[in-house]
């Protein structure tokens, strides 16, 4: 018999074995072991754990239905509330949400929400499981900028309800964040994003990528010309931020951004492709957030010494605990309380180190967390020949300064509701890191959610 404190491990790739490739690290329950799991779980009747979730998944009730086998039945639970639960249950910081207000928790390990949640979505995947289309249109026409997660919730919940929606996307690709800055080893393309997005397609939602708008067309014309009664942005906060310190824009210096673009969106990991990227001897990856996390395993990943270079200490590490965890495993050293002040540069203009300094943790800040302060006399030099800055984005600041009458705050982030996603333009919702600068993917899905509800709500009057 099991002990119903543990939650049953899940089976992962080796790390010695997996530092070398970009395949998925996390293998995922298979039927048994889900099953296994899912008995662990109390079917609580005032369940705290749906209150931890941002979108309310019935959390007991699609785990009683794996409990019992039923796959399928689970799966359309999960569906009443998250539009892609295969993407959530890989990357959600289930620890902070439905998992920490688990009962189960309180004596031994919660349960695993987010790993059966995986299961559950996976198999509707292999099994081809489709959503459950409109009968009709309803002749009603929305426009929603950027195909990321908050994009992608808005127009799928829309569709359902009949409306005719098409989505704008500025990249080639779909998917915002999830193609291009998560990597492939934390969350499949082929096998995981690209087939949510297919379910999204056959709610009947159109799509058009390489169409930056602020740029190919305006929201003002959208509306104008085209006769889109209501737009939804979605467009994220992909604008990186550097820390304007000498030596930051000799060659070998990037944004994370960047550097995840060309490995994820343009596969310069695989020399099939024609994007080159600079793989590096020795790296220096400045930030300690999720962004960090994965600039830093994927430079390991193309033969890198890898150094993640963080202003405070391991407690304060923004990141999941899950991915320091692993780049740990695969051999990430991390360098602690310590902050740059330069980068050092040769006579060809490349990086060839950075100067830094030693930290210590003074009083708290306005956020509650101890101010990070210098150690006076500690600076010293690091050889290095890249260095990939993880400081955080804002969001671009094109769509808010092509469209008249749309609010933004001193942030940059567009001003719109909580509940409906309504800016201060009529008939412009918005919603996801566009807003509130970068969140997380299950928020941005709320936001998505939320914005449909605001545009059902004015076109259904
Ligand atoms: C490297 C990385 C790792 C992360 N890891 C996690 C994680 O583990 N867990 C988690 O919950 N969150 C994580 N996040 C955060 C999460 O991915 C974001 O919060 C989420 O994707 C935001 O969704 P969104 O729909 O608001 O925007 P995005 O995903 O940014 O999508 C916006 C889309 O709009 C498009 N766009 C922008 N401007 C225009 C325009 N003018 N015209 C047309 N299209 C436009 C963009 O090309 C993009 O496709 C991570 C983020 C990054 C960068
Ligand atoms: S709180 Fe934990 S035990 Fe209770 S219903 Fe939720 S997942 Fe199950």
């Amino acid at each position: 018999m099991a002990d119903v404190l543990k939650r049953i491990p899940v089976r992962e790739q080796d790390a010695k074995e997996r530092a070398t490739n970009f395949e998925e690290v996390c293998y995922g329950y298979n039927k048994e072991e889900a099953m296994e799991e899912a008995a662990r779980c109390l079917n609580c009747k005032n369940a705290k754990c749906i209150e931890g979730c941002p979108v309310s998944i019935n959390i007991p009730g699609f785990i009683s239905q794996v409990k019992e086998g039923n796959i399928e039945e689970a799966y359309k639970v999960i569906g009443e509330s998250s539009a892609l639960p295969a993407i959530c249950g890989r990357v959600c910081p289930q620890e902070s949400q439905c998992e920490c207000k688990c009962i189960r928790g309180i004596k031994g390990d919660p349960v695993s929400i987010g790993k059966l949640e995986r299961f559950v979505a996976d198999y509707a995947l292999e099994n081809d499981i489709k959503p459950v289309k409109a009968e009709k249109t309803n002749g009603h026409k929305v426009a929603v900028i950027g195909s990321g997660p908050s994009g992608l919730t808005c127009a799928g919940d829309l569709a359902k309800l009949g409306y005719e929606v098409t989505v704008f996307e500025a990249l080639h690709e779909l998917g915002g964040v999830l193609v291009y800055g998560i990597p492939e080893f934390r969350l499949p393309k082929h096998k995981v994003v690209k087939k949510e997005i297919e379910k999204v397609k056959e709610l009947g939602v159109k799509f058009e990528t390489n169409v930056v708008i602020g740029k190919s067309t305006t929201i003002d014309q959208l509306m104008e010309e085209e006769d889109f009664e209501a737009v939804f942005i979605g467009s994220g906060a992909g604008l990186p931020m550097f820390m304007g310190i000498p030596g930051e824009t000799a060659n070998g210096v990037f944004s994370a951004n960047e550097y995840l673009t060309r490995s994820n969106l343009m596969k310069a990991f695989d020399d099939s492709y024609d994007t080159p990227i600079v793989a590096g001897k020795k790296v220096a990856v400045v930030g300690g957030g999720n962004v960090a996390m994965d600039a830093a395993r994927t430079a390991l990943r193309l033969g890198a010494e890898v150094h993640i270079v963080y202003r405070r200490s391991e407690a304060e590490l923004p990141a999941r605990v899950e991915e320091v965890h692993h780049a740990k495993e695969e051999g990430v050293i991390f360098d602690l309380l310590t902050n740059p002040k330069e980068i050092l540069v040769d006579d060809n203009g490349w990086v060839k180190g950075m100067k830094v300094i030693k930290m210590e943790l003074g009083e708290p800040d306005a956020s509650g967390r101890r101010r990070p302060v210098e150690v006076p006399g500690s600076e010293y030099e690091i050889e290095l020949d890249t260095v990939i800055m993880s400081l955080g984005t804002s969001p671009n600041p094109l769509i808010a300064s092509t469209t008249k009458g749309l609010e933004t705050n001193r942030r940059k982030c567009i001003v719109a509701e909580e509940e409906n996603g309504q800016t201060s333009k009529a008939a412009v919702f918005a919603g996801g890191d566009a807003v509130t600068g970068a969140a997380t993917v299950i928020l941005a899905m709320g936001a998505g959610k939320a914005g449909a509800k605001g545009i059902h709500e004015l076109l259904s009057k």
